[in-house]
C-alpha cells in the first residue's frame, strides 16, 4: 500500500492541451484560379507542394501539446496535390482536430478520389462569380448525403485588399492593424507551415510574395514558434498565443483594415494590383467612416509618405485633426460630394472618391 502511494506521487500530473477553435495547412502554394485580392499570394506563387512527411511530423508534434476544433486542409488548391488522400489520413491519425475540413474552389472536385470524401467531417466550397463549378450544387448535395460530411457552399462575391508590398513605416499604425486584425484575431486563421505555427494566413507567405519585390524579408523565426526540437513548446505556444504585439509580416499587411472590393479574375500576366499609397487612403477613409479618427489620421500621413504630391490625403488628414464641434459647422458648407469624401461617409464607392 505504502509502495503504490509512493508510486503515485511521482507520476506527473497531465498538463492539459491548449485548445485551439481552428488551424490552417496549406498543401499547395499555387492555385487553378486567379483570385485578384487572394490573400494567400497564389496567383502569384511559382508551383509549390507540401511534403506529406513533413505535414505528420508537424501534426504529431504539435497535437502533443495542442488540440484543435478545426484543422482545415487547404491551399492554393488543395486538390492540385497529388498525395491529398495521405495528408487526409495523416490528418485524422494524428487525433489533433475533432473535425477536417476540405476548403477547395472545386474547380476538381468531379476529380477527386472518393475516398476523399470518406475522410472529411467538412466540405467548404468557395463560389466566385463567374467561375462554373464542374460539380452542381445537387450533386454536391448528394456526395454531402452519401459521404455524411458537412457542405458549405460559401459566395465570395468580394476580397478585402490585405497584402501590400512595401514596408509600413509607422509603427503606431502597425499594432492598430494588427489589434484590429480579424485574421489574427477572431477568425482564429492560424496556420501551421513547414514546422512553425503562425496566428495569421498570410504571415507564411510573406518571404515567398515579398522576393518577387526582390526584397529578402525573413520572418519565420520571429513570426512563428518553431514545433519541433522544442522542449518549451507548450510555454511558447501560450505566451505566442497571448502577445499583443504585431508580427513582422504586419508591417507588409493591412489585415482587416484594408478596402473592399468586387471579386475579380486577374487576366493573363496581370500582376499583382496595389497601388500603396491608394490603399492607406482607403484605408483611412474606412477608418474614419467607423469613427476611429486616430487610425484614419496615421493611414492619411502614411499615403502621403508614399505620395507627398497628391492633395486628397492631406484635406482628409486635416479634416481628421478638426474637432467634432467645427467639422459639423463646416460640413453644411461644402457640396455633398466633397463633404462625404472628406467625412468617409456614403462611400458608395469602394475607394475613396476623387477630390
Ligand atoms: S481560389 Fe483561393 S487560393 Fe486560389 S486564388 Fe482564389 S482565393 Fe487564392
Ligand atoms: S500579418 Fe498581421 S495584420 Fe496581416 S493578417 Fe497577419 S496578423 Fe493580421
Amino acid at each position: 500500500m505504502e509502495a503504490d502511494t509512493h508510486e503515485a506521487s511521482r507520476v506527473r500530473p497531465t498538463v492539459p492541451k491548449i485548445l485551439q477553435r481552428a488551424a490552417e495547412y496549406n498543401l499547395t502554394e499555387h492555385c487553378n484560379l486567379k483570385c485578384a485580392g487572394c490573400n494567400h499570394f497564389s496567383p502569384h506563387l511559382p508551383q509549390k507542394f507540401a511534403d506529406v512527411a513533413q505535414f505528420q511530423r508537424d501534426l504529431t508534434a504539435l497535437s502533443e501539446v495542442m488540440h484543435l476544433g478545426e484543422l482545415k486542409i487547404l491551399g492554393g488548391e488543395p486538390l492540385l496535390h497529388p498525395d491529398l488522400l495521405k495528408f487526409l489520413h495523416g490528418a485524422r491519425d494524428s487525433g489533433i482536430a475533432d473535425e477536417i475540413t476540405l476548403v477547395t474552389n472545386g474547380l476538381l472536385l468531379h476529380r477527386a478520389d472518393p475516398t476523399t470524401f470518406e475522410l472529411i467531417d467538412r466540405l467548404w466550397v468557395s463560389l466566385y462569380p463567374g467561375v462554373e463549378l464542374p460539380l452542381a450544387t445537387d450533386e454536391l448535395k448528394y456526395l454531402s448525403d452519401r459521404y455524411n460530411f458537412t457542405l458549405d457552399i460559401k459566395k465570395t462575391d468580394s476580397f478585402r485588399s490585405t497584402t501590400v508590398s512595401k514596408r509600413h513605416r509607422d509603427g503606431a499604425m502597425v499594432r492598430q492593424i494588427f489589434d484590429r486584425c480579424e485574421l489574427a484575431h477572431a477568425r482564429s486563421c492560424h496556420t501551421i507551415d513547414q514546422g512553425y505555427y503562425f496566428k495569421c494566413s498570410p504571415a507564411p507567405f510573406l518571404t515567398a510574395r515579398m522576393a518577387l519585390e526582390g526584397e529578402a524579408v525573413i520572418n519565420r523565426e520571429f513570426d512563428a514558434v518553431r514545433i519541433h526540437d522544442n522542449p518549451n513548446l507548450r510555454e511558447e505556444l501560450e505566451t505566442y498565443l497571448r502577445d499583443r504585439n504585431p508580427l513582422e509580416a504586419c508591417h507588409y499587411c493591412l489585415g482587416s483594415s484594408g478596402r473592399r472590393f468586387p471579386h475579380r479574375q486577374l487576366k493573363r500576366g496581370e500582376g499583382h494590383d496595389e497601388s500603396y499609397h491608394r490603399e492607406l487612403e482607403a484605408a483611412g477613409t474606412i477608418a474614419l467612416r467607423s469613427g476611429d479618427r486616430a487610425f484614419a489620421r496615421r493611414c492619411y500621413l502614411g499615403a502621403i509618405r508614399a505620395r507627398p504630391f497628391k492633395l486628397g490625403p492631406y484635406l482628409r488628414l486635416a479634416w481628421t485633426l478638426l474637432p467634432h464641434g467645427v467639422t459639423r459647422k463646416i460640413a453644411p458648407m461644402l457640396s455633398s460630394r466633397l463633404q462625404h469624401s472628406l467625412s468617409g461617409q456614403l462611400q458608395r464607392t469602394l475607394t475613396p472618391p476623387k477630390l
